[in-house]
């Protein structure tokens, strides 16, 4: 059984109910929050009771999501299985005052951390009964819902912008969704869908719009208290683009809290590429709102959002009321991080992901208050998502003929010795 209660607005806090569905407050327009019966969950809920052996990621921890009916996870999922944490060992010296922890969910089945929220999202689509789902998407997010609402059988709508990495492009494309690419930023084509979807009736599943996708990302903090056997980390490094993740790990933690299973919470640290960092702006000037800024290009495109006004502001929140803060990497910085991902942890994670162990390294390198203690950086994709920063980041082979003489000078080059 679900113990979600009803729904929150975070504008005007009044209560909303659960059905009938509705993206947006009915009495001010504001976005919802689900809510949950946290004394009865903390009465029949305990943490021996979720180990990581039962079934997919949405059986593993149902007790904790929105789903009326269960049955349909077999229809939805694509077997999610807990991501792995693996201890970073070979990082710069300057790391080394700490426990640095990579939280790899590159490792899901479309490479990506949208597998957490979008097994449930479509999930809600079925309970609802729709027959179609929709995105705007820079990648990612399109590819995982292409590919659960192709195992759903629904029709998947996919607007993107005008920018799409190529690997992020073949795993939308495969699985034959209705996309739409339009000649415009990732803002004006949001802009459309949302005329479309009200005249198409397509179920949005993005993130700022549906409160189920920040129910399915909550998961993340679960896992990651799991994995340090009930306990939070003293730091989680997020990269943060419209900043949902964020959001999601941070009412998760405090979820655990609440019923018990953790006793402290981590302090949050959102990341972002500085070229563009309106969160950041925002954080360093005191602000309760984030400010739009020009656009700009990173090569962490996936979190390169000028303009995440409305999520920004949970942002803020999340990372104040945590104690964290929000910094900006350098595209340096995030190149820097990849390599040492690929080549001394044997991690291939495109700029995106690797947005979060820049940062964690520069606050390390600074000598921060986070220098001790458990730090965790969530690794958001898989390198093979933007292969295109491969020319700035990944070596050629040597080139030689078929004969073993050019074998032998091309090894004693690179490798030296007679
Ligand atoms: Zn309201």
């Amino acid at each position: 059984m679900s113990y979600a209660i009803g729904l929150r607005c975070l504008s005007c806090r009044k209560a909303v109910s659960l059905s009938p569905f509705r993206y947006f407050c009915p009495h001010c327009g504001g976005f919802l929050d689900v809510e949950y019966d946290y004394e009865a969950m903390r009465r029949s809920l305990k943490p021996s009771a979720f180990d990581s052996s039962k079934g997919s990621i949405l059986e593993q921890w149902l007790e904790f999501l929105p789903i009326e009916s269960p049955g349909l996870i077999a229809r939805v999922t694509l077997g999610e299985s807990p991501t792995p944490m693996v201890r970073a060992t070979r990082l710069p010296p300057s790391a080394d005052t700490a426990q640095v922890w990579l939280k790899n969910d590159s490792h899901f089945p479309t490479c990506s951390l949208k597998d957490r929220s979008m097994p449930l999202t479509v999930l809600k689509a079925l309970e609802l009964g729709r027959n179609a789902v929709g995105i705007v998407s820079s990648g990612n997010a399109s590819g995982s819902l292409a590919a659960y609402a192709a195992r759903a059988g629904l029709r998947a709508v996919v607007f993107m912008g005008s920018k799409v990495a190529s690997g992020k492009l073949y795993k939308t494309m495969v699985y034959r969704p209705l996309a739409i690419q339009v000649q415009a930023p990732y803002s004006e084509a949001e802009t459309l869908f949302q005329r479309a979807r009200d005249e198409f009736g397509f179920f949005d599943c993005n993130g700022l719009v549906n409160p189920y996708r920040i129910e399915g990302k909550k998961t993340f903090a679960y896992e990651v208290a799991r994995d340090l056997h009930w306990r939070a980390p003293d730091a989680v490094f997020m990269p943060a683009g419209y900043g949902n993740g964020v959001v999601a790990a941070w009412k998760g933690f405090k979820e655990l809290q609440r019923l018990g299973f953790i006793e402290n919470l981590p302090a949050i640290i959102a990341v972002q590429p500085a070229v563009c960092a309106p969160i950041v702006h925002a954080y360093d000037r005191g602000l309760a709102t984030v400010e739009a800024i020009a656009p700009a290009d990173s090569i962490a495109e996936a979190v390169c959002v000028n303009d995440p006004v409305i999520g920004g502001q949970r942002v803020l929140e999340a990372v104040r009321e945590s104690g964290g803060r929000a910094i900006g990497v350098g595209e340096g910085e995030i190149a820097q991080a990849v390599r040492i991902l690929a080549e001394r942890e044997g991690l291939a994670v495109e700029p995106t992901g690797a947005v979060a162990l820049a940062g964690l390294l520069r606050l390390l390198e600074e000598g921060s208050r986070w220098s001790g203690g458990i730090q965790v950086a969530s690794i958001t994709g898989h390198g093979l998502n933007d292969p295109d920063a491969g020319g700035v980041l990944v070596r050629h082979p040597i080139l030689v003929e078929a004969d073993y003489g050019a074998v032998q000078r091309a090894l004693r080059v690179a490798l030296g010795g007679r």
